[in-house]
């Protein structure tokens, strides 16, 4: 079974979509990575999911990527006494640690690191940024603020700090749980909430190792201001444009997403456009024009990804919401302008580059020449494919690693076809197995051209140093 398109769909598991019967039927309408969002559920939701997936790769023999997003430091306002209140713009109300349930003058806010780190006129922003008060008083255990937006507040809502650097990590207690339940279990991807600076990456692989890999979720103006490190750092990035466009004014969010693709693409990171790609799918079986437009953009753009969230998660219509996507993915590229766009996007090599930019260089140019079939790309740490990938070249990557995990990393992956493969011993039994997979999953045609790249000696990450071209 083969997809036939390059950008890859990421959907989220919820209630609505957690029986295995549709969970095969998402997959079978394409998608590539399912997300486990431990925002929500517990761990007995999400084993049966594990489970799920995994018997589903199983059966179909294609390696299947699990995205675990851990919640991070979500800050939210305590329970209230008599249901939701209602702010008055110009009133005073206060947050504070008292326990006690809140009501129109005062709430909890369980966090006291955040107390420390405001000052007078920092702004607060409630429940996805609806209501918006001000700070015009605060001690080590409270926060005096007018409402500037008021409305409605109900128990439980997120509070977003915008602009102010929170002395805090990006694991919470919670977040550690969640992180052992997932590695545990075999999760691919780890993704973080609210990174705020370079460090808190550090600190997360410090814990995560090499058992999985890092998506970093970009949703905090102070990670934007250090985009560069914090991309470099990560192994993909997603743009959380939910949270973004609550810590930021909605009109920023398209331009820093244009930003962070560039910047992904450049640095050969995979990246992620997430939320809101076709919100109105979560009640109608059909998208907007812009939302469908929203889509094609970021495929015309080059991303890796586009996800799906509450439209898979609790929505109406689930499948049809990923069969919509990738139809739009299929029409974009199939689009005589998409190839011009990609190319006229594509980030060159310069001279002083390593092997490895040196070998995908010619990969590119040799594709391009000979109008191969596909490229074949052996690794064990995925490192060649990804190098491959940041080419966008011009045929399928079709990956080979004898690295289960390898494998199923890949499948976030722009234009990578990814099998997992029993090791070889040496160069000629890659390119002929290499050969062997391209005609068994319809790349190539006995005859066609496939170019093959690859690290010697085999095993060694970064190390992408051989390109052959042989016959199908
Ligand atoms: P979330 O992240 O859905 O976990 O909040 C994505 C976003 O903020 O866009
Ligand atoms: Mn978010």
């Amino acid at each position: 079974m083969r997809r036939t398109r390059n950008a890859k769909i990421v959907a989220t598991l919820g209630p609505a979509s957690s029986d295995p019967a549709i969970v095969r039927r998402l997959f079978m309408a394409g998608v590539d990575v399912f997300r486990l969002n431990f925002s929500h559920g517990d761990h007995a939701d999400h084993q049966q999911r594990f489970k799920t997936l995994r018997a589903l790769e199983q059966e179909t023999g294609r390696p299947i990527g699990i995205l675990a997003d851990l919640q991070g430091p979500k800050l939210r306002v305590g329970r209230f006494a008599a249901g939701p209140v209602m702010l008055e713009p110009g009133q005073v109300f206060r947050l504070d640690l008292d326990p006690a349930p809140g009501d129109r003058r005062r709430a909890t806010l369980p966090h006291p690191e955040i107390f420390a780190a405001l000052a007078a006129g920092a702004q607060l922003l409630l429940d996805d940024g609806k209501l918006r008060v001000v700070v015009e008083q605060c001690g080590r255990d409270f926060a005096q603020t007018r409402v500037v937006v008021g409305g409605t507040l109900s128990e439980r809502k997120g509070v977003n700090v915008p602009g102010v650097m929170l002395p805090i990590t990006a694991l919470t207690d919670k977040d550690h749980r969640d992180l052992a339940f997932a590695l545990e279990h075999g999760a691919d991807w780890i993704a973080l909430s609210f990174v705020q600076r370079a460090q808190d990456v550090a600190e997360a692989r410090a814990r995560i190792g090499e058992r999985a890999s890092i998506v970093v979720k970009l949703e905090k103006p102070s990670a934007i201001e250090q985009l560069d490190a914090i991309v470099a750092m990560s192994d993909a990035v997603m743009v959380a444009r939910g949270d973004l466009g609550v810590e930021l004014p909605a009109e920023q969010v398209p331009t820093i997403q244009k930003r962070i693709v560039r910047t992904c693409r450049k640095l050969g990171k995979p990246v992620i456009v997430a939320t809101q790609m076709l919100e109105s799918m979560i009640e109608s079986p059909v998208p907007t024009r812009a939302e469908a437009s929203d889509v094609a953009s970021a495929i015309y753009d080059g991303v890796d990804a586009v996800m799906l969230s509450a439209e898979s998660a609790s929505g109406r219509y689930p499948v049809v919401a990923v069969d919509m996507m990738n139809r739009i993915i299929e029409q974009v590229e199939a689009d005589p302008q998409y190839r011009q766009l990609i190319d006229a996007s594509h980030v060159r090599a310069r001279p002083g580059g390593d092997v490895a930019e040196a070998v995908c260089c010619a990969m590119r140019h040799a594709v391009a020449l000979l109008h191969a079939a596909a490229i074949v790309c052996y690794t064990h740490s995925g490192h060649t494919s990804l190098r491959a990938a940041r080419e966008r070249p011009e045929s399928s990557i079709l990956s080979l690693t004898p690295v289960l995990s390898t494998a199923r990393r890949l499948a976030l992956v722009w234009g990578v076809h990814s099998v997992h493969i029993a090791d070889v011993a040496d160069v000629d039994q890659m390119t002929e197995r290499a050969c062997e997979v391209a005609r068994r999953d319809h790349f190539a045609r006995p005859g066609a051209c496939v170019v093959t790249i690859a690290g010697m000696p085999f095993g060694t990450p970064g190390t992408t140093n051989l390109i052959r071209i042989a016959t199908a």
